[in-house]
């Protein structure tokens, strides 16, 4: 993928989110964000556009229920992103930015064995914003659907205690499981 990510909607709740400028590491709720995920196009897109080695930004983990290596970006002091700039408040690689950030704060999660949309209730997020951002989450599932069984499973050390709620189940076409080798 060359030029990044598609682009996410534009959430209405962020224009007067109290914690806009520093939202990639606090929410509007006071939760605690950690570091996006990255998926290989994710550090592929980073890589170009900072002309960084992945050893550079990307924090590796193994998620012990899939056994699987899984990436993060790598952050100095555990919490929020390391392309966060403090002074101006923005993403650094907004236009490369990874697809768990252009999701936030939907996310997916594997719940008795079925892979739901859900929604992190540390952010102000309207309905109508939810509707868009699930609009786009299924339009970009192809993007993640290889990587989705650790996407949905990898533990978070700090949000995983975080609220949420389910919004919908992930629907896939016939033969996902197989091709996905989940
Ligand atoms: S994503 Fe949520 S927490 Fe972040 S700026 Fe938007 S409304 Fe606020
Ligand atoms: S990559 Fe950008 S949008 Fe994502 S958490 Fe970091 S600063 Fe925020």
């Amino acid at each position: 993928m060359k030029a990044g990510n598609p682009p996410a909607p534009m959430l209405h709740a962020c224009a007067n989110c109290p914690v806009h400028l520093v939202c990639c590491s606090v929410s509007s709720k006071g939760g605690i964000v950690e570091s996006p995920y990255l998926l290989p196009t994710d550090i592929k897109a980073i890589s170009e556009l900072k002309a960084l080695e992945p050893e550079e930004f990307v924090e590796y983990r193994i998620n012990e229920i899939t056994g699987n290596t899984v990436s993060f970006v790598k952050t100095p002091k555990g919490v929020g992103c390391r392309f966060h700039d403090s002074l101006s408040g923005k993403c650094s690689i907004y236009h490369a930015r990874p697809l768990d950030c252009r999701l936030y704060p939907l996310d997916v999660m594997l719940i008795q064995g079925g892979y739901y949309w859900i929604l992190w209730e540390h952010c102000s997020i309207t309905q109508d914003d939810i509707q868009a951002l699930l609009a786009y989450g299924e339009s970009i599932l192809p993007l993640i659907r290889e990587h989705l069984h650790d996407y949905a499973t990898v533990p978070m050390e700090m949000m995983d205690k975080s609220p949420f709620q389910i919004i919908a189940p992930i629907q896939f076409p016939e033969n996902y499981a197989e091709k996905a080798k989940i």
